[in-house]
């Protein structure tokens, strides 16, 4: 009788429950980041470096895994391109990291090349022409200096883990003399040369461009000419086939780029392609050849009628010479053979000058006709250009957007009558990919690599990649394919030498000198002075020269392709012998053209490249796409649409935080208290990076962005309930470890083998999904497919635990017997710990500060989530899988029926809490629940009944799953204003059978218990029947 006066006299019974409290706080302080920050990057890489390299306890070496950064350009502040880079690779490492792997991660920058170049000019407000090299590299090396540091400290601020303190820089005299041994040995297999032949020329820039430094301008403006060359037919033709034609004769030439015309060296017909020859009146009759297919064409362009007076002359039997009209000294030209001329526009005759143009330039060495180029390097005539009058063309631009050049030639072609007719013509032409501005093809001396000697091994080490997506594959293998020659000479200060001496002739004029001597020495030199020794030693020294040659040799001004210097960093990596060096390369997909490739081509030019075991030096190569805004067009400064990362950090890009009025606190102290954006850090931007399908280009906007905090939130949410669920003083856990929950919950052995032992329905569905989750989330990981992770894990943490799961649990949790709920935390503890592996790769920070507000004793007897092997939980054959399945179908479908019928009650405004009603699931004709799992939902729980125990168990415990107060049989009698109920098929086969289930939501017919508020109490007690067994077995 005391203890039930004493009953009485409470006036709450909240004191009594088990209430979860954590301090974990709802965004990540920027008091504690840096903590964070240190622990899960450089504490985490150094851990496993060393703890991954001894063998384990059994005996294993662990497996390495190197993933080999592409160098980022140290030119500029950092994009969202950087982070969708430098993130998606964190994510790869860490991944590993849980696989128990030693995982080597180098950071780089490529340093060199000319967009630096061109940047620290503008600095210095200096034009190429008027710098000297020494203080052109001096400032190029301070602005990429400077560059990496600010960087570096983005990237660290992303936790970015890897070897920061050994990152690797291209403008590094290691790095230097690395890629010059690269060099040393191409040349040694004869894959290196030097050539005067036509290369893309930017005169922007003043510097040849490989292919990959090209991009195109699909509509180009050029001007197009016809032009006609007076031609001599030899005496035995005239007098033949040409006997019938009158008066002189022409060959008329389509051209789009006239100011080649200076430098024409011949004209080309086609082998099978008929020819004939035409008369019209032009001041006076003119015979012209044409191919036959062109003339009516031609009558277009001329605009007067034209007569066919000879015709069935074939390219193959067609000779004549003529004479170029701005090269007169050069005596007579002659039409020449060659494949790439076609009657398909144009007139079937090619005007050939082959110091302008590749195709041209090969079939005029074929036959030992030489290249002439009369343009310098600003691209502009010189006075080779028309040496008979050279004011009339020299310095004039041949390539800027007047058409100066050509404007002028072809001026001077209309007053000799020369001109048949011009206009403007649009094309896809090449442009400078840093200038924007056109490119010319232009005969120089370069040195080149000789690409065609080994492309079959490049083609045959491709063969052996795997390629992530696989599209990758054919890409990079048409740019191989697609190339016979690389151009690796720069005329530019800012890079490594080309390592050539040039012997000073008597002329004046310089010879190059190179072999594998002079190179070695070169390195040698350059290991001694430093690289800089190359521009600043008195142009004579001799130390630069080799004691065995004779004469006078400078050394030579041309730097390397920066392609070459990046595409050599393999050179970093231990070489391993049956294996390429780097497990993956991961870059953006404009890199097949560029480091995927030049990394290709050195790593196989430096091997045995005809043998069979030739290697890539990836093994997986992973591309990944570009990022654009929301409306899918790419980042412009000119569009205002750039997306920062920092700005998706701070949260300043989503709606500013709505500030909660709270009395007696002043608006002003609230502003210090409360930030202004929902700033959830790196974790924000690691988390866009995570949900985005990278393998094709991203889209980032504010519904992105909101999405992405609003997981985040549900994350810490979740977590600050775990944390306090294994906090409750009343209730401390009574596991020691969380490592060890899968074989405590069992009993014996793994959990996974054997989940048996949860007697709990709702417990046994959540370790099923969980199961099912943690092996699909391994599964996409493994794939290098983390979007589909995080959207599996979002949902999980949404639907399964959130809305369903944690749900059922929090009266049991609250108010239920002690014991109950110590089981319950084993289960959550493994959800806390799976759920923090499986974080882990994606939001470490947040794993990070999660972990540390776990309970001390547990956090010592665990393994650290980010350190742990992450095994995930098998998705097991269990003879009980396809029940569960099925079970878990039913539930969360009897669940969605419950809620919309609770729904309306709600509407009505006839139900509150979910627990003042009591459901009734009826089947078919009317049955009440027991009858209905006997014929329906029991098949289902029938083949579980030996391993789970299942039935009587179960029914008692539909109430707690679905969080009303209890499963009525009474539901006849339950009035009937205060009642809804929802139709729905179970499964498929009762769908196709249309027969309807229902739930009836109807008023329980008990009272409130005071204590757990559930509607289970008889009216003359106190408390409902489990309230009073809790408070007295506990003696609360
Ligand atoms: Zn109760």
């Amino acid at each position: 009788m005391v203890a039930l006066t004493t009953r009485l006299l409470r006036a709450s019974w909240s004191s009594t429950l088990r209430l979860p409290k954590s301090v974990f706080p709802p965004r990540p302080s920027p008091a504690s980041n840096a903590e964070f920050l240190r622990r899960c990057t450089n504490d985490l890489y150094a851990w496993q470096q060393s703890s991954h390299s001894a063998p384990d306890a059994n005996g294993k070496i662990p497996e390495t895994f190197t993933l080999h950064d592409g160098p980022p350009y140290a030119n500029g502040p950092l994009h969202i391109g950087h982070a969708l880079n430098k993130i998606t690779k964190d994510i790869v490492c860490r991944f590993q990291v849980g696989q128990g792997k030693q995982v080597s991660y180098i950071p780089g920058w490529d340093c060199h090349g000319l967009p630096i170049e061109i940047k620290a000019l503008q600095a210095q407000k200096k034009d190429h022409a008027d710098t000297d090299a020494v203080s052109v590299r001096e400032a190029a090396r301070e602005l990429a200096t400077r560059t990496i540091e600010e960087q570096k400290a983005g990237f660290k601020e992303w936790a970015v883990m890897g070897d920061w303190d050994n990152a690797y820089k291209t403008m590094e005299k290691g790095f230097e003399i690395r890629q010059l041994e690269v060099f040393k040995n191409m040349f040694e297999k004869g894959l290196i040369y030097r050539q005067y032949k036509p290369v893309y020329w930017s005169p922007s820039s003043r510097t040849a461009l490989a292919e990959a430094e090209l991009e195109y301008d699909e509509n180009h403006k050029s001007l197009a000419a016809y032009v006609r060359f007076p031609v001599q037919i030899p005496d035995w033709m005239k007098n033949d086939v040409f006997k019938t034609v009158e008066g002189p004769i022409n060959a008329v030439i389509w051209t789009t780029t006239p100011w080649t015309l200076p430098a024409n060296k011949a004209i080309a017909v086609g082998w099978d392609i008929e020819y004939c020859v035409v008369r019209y009146d032009v001041d006076g009759p003119e015979n012209t050849i044409l191919a036959a297919s062109r003339v009516e064409e031609f009558q277009k362009v001329l605009d007067r009628p034209v007569e066919i007076v000879l015709s069935g002359i074939r390219g193959r039997n067609l000779h004549f010479s003529y004479e170029n009209p701005f090269q007169k000294a050069n005596g007579l030209q002659t039409a020449i053979q060659a494949d790439f001329v076609t009657d398909s526009s144009g007139t079937g005759l090619v005007h050939v000058a082959p110091g302008h143009g590749m195709d041209d330039y090969h079939v005029c060495n074929a036959q030992g006709i030489e290249a002439f180029a009369p343009v310098d390097d600003g691209g502009a005539f010189t006075k080779d250009a028309f040496p008979e009058q050279p004011g009339l063309l020299e310095g004039l631009l041949v390539s800027d957007i007047k058409r100066t050049g050509s404007s002028a030639v072809l001026n001077y072609l209309e007053q000799h009558g020369l001109l048949r007719g011009k206009h403007s013509y649009r094309h896809k032409y090449p442009i400078d990919w840093r200038t924007k501005q056109p490119v010319i093809v232009r005969a120089t001396a370069q040195w080149f690599a000789n690409v065609d000697g080994i492309k079959d091994g490049a083609m045959k080490a491709i063969s052996k990649v795997n390629f992530m997506p696989e599209t990758g594959r054919p890409r990079l293998e048409s740019f191989i394919q697609g190339r016979s020659q690389w151009c690796i000479s720069r005329q530019r200060a800012w890079g490594v030498p080309i390592p050539a001496l040039y012997r000073i002739l008597d002329d004046g004029s310089l010879e190059a000198a190179m072999d594998t001597e002079i190179i070695q020495h070169i390195i040698d030199v350059i290991k001694e002075r430093g690289i800089n020794a190359w521009w600043t030693d008195a142009p004579g020294d001799p130390a630069w020269k080799p004691t065995y040659l004779d004469g006078q040799y400078v050394r030579g001004k041309d730097t390397m392709d920066v392609w070459f210097d990046s595409g050599t960093s393999w050179m970093l990596l231990p070489q391993k012998a049956d294996q390429p060096v780097a497990d993956v390369y991961l870059e953006g997909t404009d890199q097949h053209r560029g480091w995927f490739q030049s990394s290709l081509l050195t790593h196989v030019a430096t091997q045995s490249f005809k043998t069979d075991d030739v290697k890539a030096p990836y093994k997986t190569l992973i591309t990944h796409g570009f990022t654009l805004d929301s409306e899918g067009r790419k980042m412009s400064k000119s569009l205002g649409n750039v997306v920062s990362p920092s700005q998706i950090m701070s949260g300043e890009l989503l709606p500013p935080i709505k500030r909660k009025k709270q009395k007696g606190v002043k608006q002003e102290q609230l502003k210090n208290d409360v930030p202004a954006f929902d700033a959830m850090g790196s974790d924000a931007l690691r988390l866009w990076v995570a949900s985005s399908d990278y393998m094709r280009d991203v889209t980032i906007g504010q519904p992105v962005l909101i999405s992405v905090n609003q997981a985040l939130h549900k994350y810490r949410v979740t977590f600050k309930w775990l944390l306090g669920v294994f906090s409750l003083p009343s209730c401390p856990p009574v596991f020691s470890s969380f490592n060890d929950l899968r074989v405590d919950l069992a009993g014996k052995d793994d959990l996974a083998a054997d989940p048996s032992q949860i007697k709990n329905l709702a417990d046994k569905l959540a370790f099923h999904r969980l199961s099912q989750v943690s092996h699909d989330v391994h599964q996409y990981y493994s794939k290098y497919e983390f979007y589909k992770g995080v959207n599996m894990i979002n949902k999980y943490i949404a639907n399964d635990l959130s809305a369903f799961y944690f749900e059922t649990l929090k009266d049991r949790i609250y108010t239920g017997h002690k014991a109950d709920c110590q089981e319950l935390q084993k289960m959550l503890g493994l959800i806390f710990y799976e759920l923090l592996q499986m974080l882990a790769p994606i939001c470490p920070l947040l794993v990070e500060e999660v972990w540390d507000h776990a309970p001390e004793s547990l956090k010592e007897s665990s393994v650290h989530p980010a350190r742990s092997p992450w095994t995930p939980l098998p998705r097991a054959d269990w003879p009980t899988q396809a029940s569960l399945n099925e079970t878990q179908d039913y539930v969360s479908k009897i669940n969605t029926a419950i809620k919309a019928a609770q729904e309306r009650l709600r509407i009505d405004k006839k139900m509150g809490s979910s627990l003042e009603c009591a459901v009734t699931l009826l089947c078919g004709e009317d049955r009440p629940v027991d009858d209905w799992f006997g014929s329906h939902f029991s098949k289902a729980m029938g083949s579980l009944s030996d391993a789970y125990e299942l039935n009587e168990v179960q029914l008692s415990e539909l109430a707690g799953l679905f969080v009303v107060s209890k499963q009525e049989e009474a539901w006849k009698s339950a009035t009937k204003d205060w009642w809804a109920e929802e139709r729905f098929a179970a499964n498929e086969s009762r769908e196709k059978a249309e027969v309807s289930d229902w739930v009836v939501v109807h008023k329980a017919s008990l009272e409130k218990c005071p204590r757990c508020w559930r509607f289970q109490k008889e009216q003359e007690k106190e408390l409902c029947g489990r309230c009073e067994d809790v408070v007295k077995e506990e003696g609360l």
